[in-house]
């Protein structure tokens, strides 16, 4: 070797050794003595940026956040919950899906296991590598804990299978106050309430996004008092999800379904830094562990969220823009807010991307077309991302009958053939059970009709989907089958049509609890959007 070499040699040796140090340097100067997570189930992103949210803005502006955390796939709760607090990727932990039971012979088995034979959490290695920490659980979903070893919380406390609003806020409540009384070094919360919001009414609706506000509402009270006690300097609070959601479920592969918020608080957070790196939901975990100076098995593929503790730069937090009513049909005018102050909203109506030179809103305003509106809030020099919003005029002759059968004993897509006369029949503007109120019903079956107009010769796909099951049928043909029920993820089908009338039917039923029929369409591979009440005709 010749000495120039060694020479570079040796100086690549010390960069890297400084390197490990600043490294060292840095993490110790970023990590704090409490960490708390709240974690609110199936709130996505864009829930957190549509709802009125003026805690959340408030810890936004004065520590970081990342709108582009992505949840693992499939798109529920468990393997999400537990890759979050295990820091590690489903291969690793092995909890696949929401039917992962303890001890079942056909689980993958975890690459780590711990005193009980399960996957570590983060709670186990602050547990073995921090004896003195205390660890408080909050638990909403009593299934949840099936996963975790619970006996490393000093409490933890679960609630039971099915509990009333009242018994949901109260976890939050009971969290603030045990941690206001007892200050654990770690905290983890996790609710169930939005996700059970987001079956009920749809992610999109005010009731849901309204359970966004009161978890906003209770978070500003933990905050307040954390900072009355001064504690803020030595406590992080990471706000998360598990996953998020569309209409009224989750499970599917859309961005609303995948992208959950993540939002950090507290000790050395840079203020108002927007993270643009995309993120997975297991550095949530990795994150809440360094904090508190905790070190990661090799198997835990979870970062550090450097980001959110990296210098400042000019881009600020812009809420998208929440356009009413979200979509279907505006029986009345449409209006579009934005949940930031002294935000601009900017909008086209010819399906052109907004910017400063679109039309600025100001009032609201009508539809005499079916339009997709697309709005972009624009403030401090930066944008949001773009809201799109397929709306169409509210219909004096609703084009799609349906006939309703209540009292329905099978526990699957009925034969309609065989049914009598229907208990209730009628005319609506869409294939969907928005305007039937039957939000509240259960075990009956729907047979909707319409005639779909086809303006030129093209390859439709629809993707509908359904709890419980559902038929699609266009000339007759099966198209879309999701019969097979208790599904919430969209079932897809194609058919080339020819220019005119197609008479298309949906055979619907619903079993128990949560009830949906969404359907959307593209025409020649064009971006998927919902099938409008001018796409039909009597
Ligand atoms: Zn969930």
């Amino acid at each position: 070797m010749t000495t120039s070499l060694k020479k570079i040699l040796k100086s690549i040796a010390i960069i890297a050794f400084i390197a490990t140090l600043a490294d060292g340097c840095r993490k110790q100067a970023q990590t704090v003595s409490h960490v708390i997570i709240l974690g609110f189930d199936s709130m996505s992103a864009r829930d957190v940026q549509r709802a009125r949210t003026p805690n959340f803005n408030r810890m936004i502006e004065n520590g970081a956040v990342s709108l582009h955390t992505r949840c693992v796939r499939e798109t529920t709760s468990s393997q999400n919950w537990m890759s979050m607090v295990s820091a590690a990727p489903i291969e690793m932990h092995g909890v696949l899906n929401n039917s992962w039971k303890k001890d079942d012979a056909q689980n993958l088995m975890p690459a780590l296991r711990n005193r009980i034979g399960l996957f570590p959490t983060i709670f186990n290695l602050i547990h073995e590598q921090k004896p003195d920490y205390r660890q408080h659980a909050f638990i909403e979903w009593a299934g949840e804990t099936r996963m975790y070893d619970t006996e490393v919380f000093d409490s933890c406390c679960v609630f039971r299978e099915d509990p009333d609003l009242h018994e949901k806020m109260d976890v939050m409540k009971k969290a603030i106050s045990t941690y206001l009384s007892d200050r654990p070094e770690m905290m983890f919360v996790s609710m169930d309430i939005t996700d059970h919001a987001g079956h009920t009414f749809g992610h999109e609706s005010d009731q849901y996004l309204s359970t966004v506000s009161q978890m906003d509402s209770l978070t500003g009270i933990l905050v307040s008092e954390l900072e009355k006690r001064d504690w803020m300097k030595n406590t992080v609070i990471l706000i998360t999800a598990d996953h998020g959601g569309i209409g009224f479920g989750h499970g599917g592969d859309t961005m609303e379904e995948y992208e959950i918020p993540v939002i950090v608080f507290g000790g050395r957070t840079t203020k108002g830094k927007v993270m643009k790196r995309t993120n997975m939901i297991y550095d949530v975990g990795a994150t809440a562990a360094g904090l508190l100076g905790v070190k990661l098995p090799w198997e835990c593929r979870g970062k550090f969220l450097e980001e959110a503790f990296e210098s400042a730069d000019s881009d600020v937090y812009v809420p998208i823009p929440l356009v009413r009513p979200f979509s279907g049909s505006a029986k009345g005018t449409i209006s579009i807010a934005d949940d930031a102050e002294g935000a601009e909203i900017y909008y086209t109506l010819d399906g052109s991307n907004p910017d400063t030179n679109s039309t600025q809103y100001a009032m609201p305003f009508s539809i005499k077309a079916p339009t997709c509106i697309k709005s972009i809030a624009f403030r401090k020099g930066c944008y949001s991302d773009v809201a799109v919003n397929y709306l169409s005029p509210a219909c004096t002759d609703p084009p799609v009958s349906y006939k309703l059968y209540t009292n329905i004993s099978e526990r699957q897509l009925p034969d309609f053939t065989k049914f009598g006369k229907p208990d209730a029949a009628g005319y609506v503007e869409n294939f969907s059970l928005e305007e039937l109120g039957l939000a509240n019903e259960d075990h009956f079956a729907i047979l909707f009709s319409s005639n779909l107009i086809v303006e030129k010769d093209a390859t439709y796909a629809f993707e509908m989907k359904s709890d419980d099951g559902a038929n699609l049928y266009i000339d007759g043909e099966l198209v879309v089958s999701n019969a097979s029920a208790h599904s919430r993820k969209p079932a897809l089908g194609k058919i080339r049509l020819s220019k005119g009338r197609h008479p298309m039917k949906v055979e619907f039923y619903e079993d128990t609890k949560v009830q949906d029929l969404t359907i959307r369409c593209s025409i020649d591979g064009e971006e998927f959007r919902p099938l409008i009440n001018s796409d039909l005709d009597k």
